[in-house]
């Protein structure tokens, strides 16, 4: 099935709102991006152009290519202009309920009423996400991952009243824009938290019984079987607060959610400031 998109509108400019809006130019959609800071908009724009120049250097991409993903992209200080003009809104604010039922509701009445909405959430229910928007079956999780012009995967979430036209639209959007894409359903963590989280909680118990050292668990995983990084370094790069977040959640939503029982050791760490690179110290000193 085609698309049959031709403009998207990313809304928020950070980590992962400057990277989707990179690969959505450089497919060639007209993309606009906004933020409820302009300073974000000017720092994301400028982070793709460094990407640019970086795959331009690398040989990834060619001096034309470049310029045409610039062409395609711009920053928008309107809110309502950004989705009226769109037929693909992506969220990529906060991971907040509240937050992305303010803008998803918002971008509700200002876009087409053919536009599909995306969110770029994480963790949260689509289906709940979607309560905020008249027409849910509109509603689709597009989760990316960091760095969003690198990483090949798109997770995408079908809500329990997302149309299935607009998840094959999705789909053929995925391909467009060079991602390889997974259908998942509604569930707590999706696929990608839930699995890669259940091998970051038993890296972490297996250090706390002493099975083996940080270094040697994350090798059984990397030389063993070829992962490119161990649990324990990958949940030092996510964050230790963000992981045991997470791991509280799925603990509480999933029936059986018994074996996202938060270690002690996870909690201690966190208590101590231990977070992982963003505070200099985790399972490994940065
Ligand atoms: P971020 O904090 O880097 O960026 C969020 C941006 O949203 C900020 O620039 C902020 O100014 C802007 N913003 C806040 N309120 C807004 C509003 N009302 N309208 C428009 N913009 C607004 O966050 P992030 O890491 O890019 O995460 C964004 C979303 O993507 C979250 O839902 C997160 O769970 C998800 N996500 C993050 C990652 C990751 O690795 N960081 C990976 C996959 C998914």
């Amino acid at each position: 099935m085609s698309e049959n998109l031709q403009r998207v509108a990313v809304l928020g400019a950070g980590t992962m709102g400057h990277g989707i809006a990179h690969v959505c130019a450089a497919a060639g959609y007209t993309t606009a991006l906004f933020d409820v800071s302009a300073g974000a908009v000017e720092a994301g724009l400028s982070k793709v152009t460094a990407n640019l120049d970086k795959g331009v250097a690398r040989g990834k991409v060619t001096e034309a290519q470049k310029a045409t993903t610039l062409q395609n992209l711009r920053g928008e200080p309107d809110f309502d202009a950004a989705v009226a003009a769109a037929d693909l809104v992506i969220e990529a604010v906060p991971e907040k309920l509240g937050l992305k039922h303010d803008v998803l509701g918002r971008a509700a009445k200002g876009a087409a009423q053919g536009a599909i909405l995306g969110t770029n959430t994480s963790s949260l229910s689509i289906g709940a996400i979607a309560q905020a928007v008249p027409d849910p079956s509109r509603v689709i999780g597009l989760h990316f991952f960091n760095p969003v012009h690198i990483m090949k995967l798109l997770e995408i979430i079908v809500g329990p009243q997302t149309s299935p036209e607009v998840y094959a639209r999705a789909a053929a959007f995925g391909e467009r824009i060079g991602k390889q894409t997974i259908k998942i359903s509604d569930s707590p963590g999706f696929a990608t938290s839930r699995l890669g989280l259940v091998i970051g909680l038993e890296a972490i118990r297996m250090v706390e019984q002493g099975v083996g050292s940080p270094e040697d668990i994350d090798k059984a995983m990397t030389l063993g079987y070829g992962f490119p990084m161990g649990p324990l370094r990958l949940t030092d790069l996510v964050g230790l607060d963000v992981r045991l977040h997470i791991a509280e959640y799925l603990c509480e939503k999933l029936d059986d959610g018994a074996h996202f029982e938060p270690p002690a050791l996870l909690r201690q760490m966190v208590a101590e400031g231990k977070l992982g690179k963003k505070s200099g110290q985790g399972f490994y000193a940065w």
